[in-house]
């Protein structure tokens, strides 16, 4: 496996080097020095709390005729963030952003290379004004750093870990590893056939593995291998709630308990089927529940059990549809399914949509293609402007997965109507394919000076 390369990337001074020979330490003596090509920069074997990567500084051109500056360092932060895994962006955290970072930030948002922020010389309080100007870059929390002083090292590790080659064993554990298994709870009210749909799924040709295979009711995860009929097994573990109940012992009145045991599902679980059934209909305390998945930002699925003996059938589905839409608009583009639990019919496609669903609420979107997207987005529709006062929404960063979140930077952006904060996340929706995963925008205005409107 090639080694992970890492760039440190930056505006002359900001400390470049100084976190280049930290990295490479006493390795130096193995630092490229080749002339031609490499000649604008150094390379070397990095190693930081038992990570191991190649370093690229780009810093080698610092000496050059300053009027040429910005078209050779362009040329060189494009070429090293290319092959790099991830782009440590450098900024001096005492002297505040400059032009030219704010130049370099633009670069590499629209590259498709993650950056990891790392505000530098941040040891003691001038720092840490500079640390909070910082997030204006959109590149989310910078990791305050001091290369001289050897602060913020963990943090700097806790920051590569995910685009760095990992400790041998911990692969497997790795929740966003699409082969780690999918944790699925299955709620609802009593009786809406969830021991039913979960005795069906583990049923007889299906295989239970792992260290509790042969496990009881009573238990709270059961390992199972889903015989996708598309492709090889893959890995699941059920939260089983009935057993759940039995273990916490709750003496509740059945009604509140399915809510109750729905929500300490939702804490174990990815993505949540909530079971409905077709003879009743949809409910007040079904929407109770959708709502508290939502919020909690798991992935949602409906599925209307008892298919088997619903009457009319395509009135009834279109009836919960719509009762669902105007219950709980953040239910809008839910899958909605049927099944039977008694003779298993529509059981493959809800575990196929629990996997894509997965999938959707994992998914990390690159930098470039976001700020791409979110151009389209500002010239389809330009924000308005309340009291006259112009909104100046700069660019969108996702700063977490496992539900997608997002934030949102620019001029008075806190000022955004509601409607338009919808409009910008269902074109996100749309555009990376997130179906009804929760999706999160957060607005942030920083009040500093290099917010003004300047362009
Ligand atoms: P739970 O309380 O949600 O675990 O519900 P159960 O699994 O105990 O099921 C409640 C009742 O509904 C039982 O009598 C089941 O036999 C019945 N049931 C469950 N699923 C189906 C189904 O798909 N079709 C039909 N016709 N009956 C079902």
């Amino acid at each position: 496996m090639p080694q992970p390369i890492v760039a440190i990337i930056g505006r002359p001074n900001v400390g470049k080097s100084t976190l280049f020979n930290r990295l490479v330490g006493k390795r130096l003596a193995l630092v490229d020095d080749r002339p031609g090509v490499t000649r604008d920069r150094r390379e070397g074997d990095a190693h930081l709390l038992g990570l191991e990567f190649r370093v690229i500084d780009t810093a080698g051109y610092e000496d050059e005729d300053p009027v040429s500056l910005p078209g050779r360092m362009r040329a060189q932060t494009e070429a090293a963030v290319r092959e790099a895994d991830v782009a440590l962006f450098l900024v001096d955290a005492r002297a505040g952003l400059t032009p030219l970072d704010e130049e370099i930030a633009r670069w590499l948002r629209s590259a498709d290379t993650p950056v990891v922020l790392v505000a530098n010389k941040a040891e003691g309080r001038a720092g840490e004004a500079g640390a909070i100007e910082a997030m204006a870059l959109g590149f989310g929390d910078p990791i305050l750093f001091s290369a001289e002083h050897g602060e913020g090292v963990v943090d700097l590790f806790e920051a590569l870990l995910p685009f760095v080659e990992k400790p041998e064993g911990e692969a497997e554990e790795d929740p966003d590893a699409p082969d780690a298994p999918l944790k699925l709870a299955i709620v609802g009210r009593p009786n809406a056939g969830k021991s039913t749909l979960i005795n069906k799924l583990l049923g007889q040709d299906r295989l239970i593995t792992g260290p509790e295979a042969g496990i009881t009711r009573d238990s709270i995860a059961i390992d199972w291998l889903w015989p996708d009929p598309e492709g090889e097994p893959r890995r699941v573990r059920l939260i089983d709630t009935a057993g759940m109940r039995k273990r916490a012992r709750v003496q509740d009145k059945l009604e509140k308990l399915s809510v109750a045991d729905a929500l300490r599902a939702i804490d174990f679980a990815e993505v949540v089927v909530l079971l409905l059934d077709a003879t009743k209909g949809l409910e007040v305390q079904d929407l109770k529940i959708a709502d508290n998945v939502l919020q909690e930002g798991r992935a949602l699925i409906l599925a209307i059990n008892k298919w088997d003996v619903a009457q009319d059938q395509s009135r009834l589905f279109n009836g919960i549809k719509a009762a669902l839409e105007e219950g709980l608009a953040q239910a809008r583009g839910v899958p909605l399914l049927t099944v039977s639990a008694y003779n298993g019919k529509g059981l493959d496609t809800l575990m196929k949509v629990a996997f894509e669903t997965r999938e959707a609420w994992s998914r990390r979107v690159s930098t470039g293609a976001l700020n791409r997207w979110f151009e389209r987005a500002l010239e389809a529709n330009p924000p308005p402007a309340p009291g006259g006062k112009r909104i100046k929404p700069r660019y969108v960063t996702q700063v977490k997965t496992r539900p997608p979140s997002f934030v949102l930077f620019g001029t008075r952006v806190d000022l955004l109507p509601e409607s338009y904060r919808r409009y910008l996340v269902n074109g996100l929706r749309r555009e990376f394919d997130f179906g009804a995963v929760p999706v999160r925008l957060t607005l942030r205005a920083p009040k500093n000076p290099f917010d003004r409107d300047r362009e």
